[in-house]
């Protein structure tokens, strides 16, 4: 376009629509548009001091989460009580629940920019989500001021906690549990068992959930969490799980034998009796979400690793990124994981207004779980033989992204809640 023509158009857009014209440096660009998925200051759900955020996050993990440290935790199988306190210590837990409770009193979106940089790192062995997006907001909303109480520790790391509703013999059919907590006197008294619990074998807390009333005309409405200190005589820990990803990961069985605990310690006090399910199915849409930002944070990670591989190795003379098969697949991975990107962004502004609907979250869970595992396959792929090893990150995306296909409700139970609103 000659000079003149050029002004002529930029003219027309200017009487036409002078929303077009804002000054470039006031607009914030999509992380596909820049050099790296990963590029801090793009996305335009975000803010300067997002950004700000986001860089001690990624400071952090440099500084305290090497890869030295990855092999240490992977072999204990947990990481060490310390990496808590440090994180507690720069901000990292509790980081959208009200500070009037003892919270850092961040927005949503902080929180997510904690799980979104561990995830782009590839260092899975930190369970902070479980703690700050799942157990904290339980105790936040629905907790006694006792409960409540709890929450300036788990903020500062001094506390570890889990939630354990998974048995042996239910996972995705919640209303099958089998763990029972009978009442004597003031007291209940709670036997059962649960399994593949995050952060079980570290826990301090424990959110147990139990059937309160086992002749309830739904299962669900017999159904009560209780909020138990670990040291409780009864509770105890079975071995720590062996699992194919997330190896430095705390994933313990948990057994409960004549577990007395007060009736306060049930989730809400006796306000809270047989409201478990509700509890549950009030905090699943966020839970799900979490799992698709983590998923497609992972996937953008993943695909920055393989880049940077493919321009360094070389084969038949040429560094790999020079084939023209080599260049398809990366443009595959990099389309899908930016319209997961722009689709997870877009659920995480809709939980920001409170508009977050199930069916969305449910979406964004299936959705993001499966193609980051997927493509995270691809990239693998470009690794060769190196990608099979574990000492090359790639292999821990691989095996880490699998889980959230699983957990977090499996993806074909996603996909029935998809269905549903369908068929209506
Ligand atoms: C790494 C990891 C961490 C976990 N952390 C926790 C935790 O902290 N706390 C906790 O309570 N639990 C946790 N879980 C458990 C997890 O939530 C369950 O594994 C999950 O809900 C599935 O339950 P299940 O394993 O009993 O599988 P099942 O319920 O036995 O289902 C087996 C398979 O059947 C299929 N299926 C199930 N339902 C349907 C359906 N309606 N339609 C079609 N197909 C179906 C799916 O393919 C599913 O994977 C964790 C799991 C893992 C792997």
């Amino acid at each position: 376009m000659s000079n003149s023509l050029e002004m002529q158009a930029r003219n027309l857009i200017k009487r036409v629509n002078p929303c077009r014209i804002v000054p470039q440096r006031q607009m914030r660009s999509e992380p596909w548009q820049g050099e790296s998925l990963i590029e801090i200051g793009t996305r335009t759900i975000f803010s300067e001091e997002h950004d700000m955020f986001r860089e001690s996050v990624r400071k952090f993990l440099e500084e305290h989460v090497t890869m030295t440290e990855m092999d240490k935790w992977e072999e204990q199988g947990m990481v060490d009580r310390d990496i808590w306190l440090k994180a507690g210590e720069q901000g990292l837990l509790g980081v959208d629940t009200p500070d009037e409770l003892g919270g850092l009193g961040g927005d949503f979106l902080m929180t997510c920019i904690v799980s979104e940089e561990i995830s782009y790192n590839g260092t899975s062995a930190l369970g902070f989500s479980l703690q700050s997006d799942i157990v904290m907001p339980y105790l936040s909303k629905y907790g006694t001021d006792e409960q409540k109480a709890l929450i300036p520790a788990l903020t500062a790391g001094e506390k570890i906690s889990c939630i354990a509703m998974t048995e042996p013999g239910t996972g995705s059919d919640l209303q099958g549990l089998k763990t029972k907590a009978v009442k004597d006197g003031d007291d209940y008294v709670i036997n059962g068992s649960k399994v593949f619990i995050t952060n079980g074998y570290m826990a301090d807390v424990a959110i147990i959930a139990a059937v309160t009333d086992p002749t309830a005309k739904r299962a669900a409405e017999g159904i009560s969490l209780f909020v138990v200190d670990t040291k409780t005589p009864g509770f105890e820990r079975g071995k720590l799980l062996k699992k194919i990803g997330m190896k430095g990961q705390d994933t313990a069985e948990l057994f409960f034998n004549d577990l007395r605990v007060p009736s306060s310690a049930i989730l809400g006090g006796e306000s809270g009796l047989n409201q478990g399910f509700f509890f549950l199915m009030q905090e699943l849409a966020r839970e799900r979400l979490m799992i698709g930002v983590q998923s497609i944070s992972m996937l953008e990670g993943a695909f920055e690793r393989t880049r940077a591989y493919t321009k360094d190795r070389m084969v038949f003379g040429k560094p790999l990124i020079q084939l023209q098969t080599i260049q398809h697949r990366l443009a595959e991975v990099k389309t899908e994981a930016s319209v997961g990107r722009a689709f997870c962004d877009s659920a995480m502004r809709l939980f920001m207004e409170d508009n977050l609907d199930y069916t969305t979250a449910s979406m964004a869970k299936y959705w993001l779980t499966e193609k980051s595992h997927l493509n995270i396959s691809k990239c693998l792929q470009l690794f060769g033989g190196w990608g099979y090893m574990w000492e090359y990150p790639i292999a821990r995306y691989y095996a880490d992204s699998r889980a959230g296909m699983i957990y977090g409700g499996a993806n074909e139970v996603m996909k029935e809640l998809i269905a549903r609103p369908i068929m209506s």
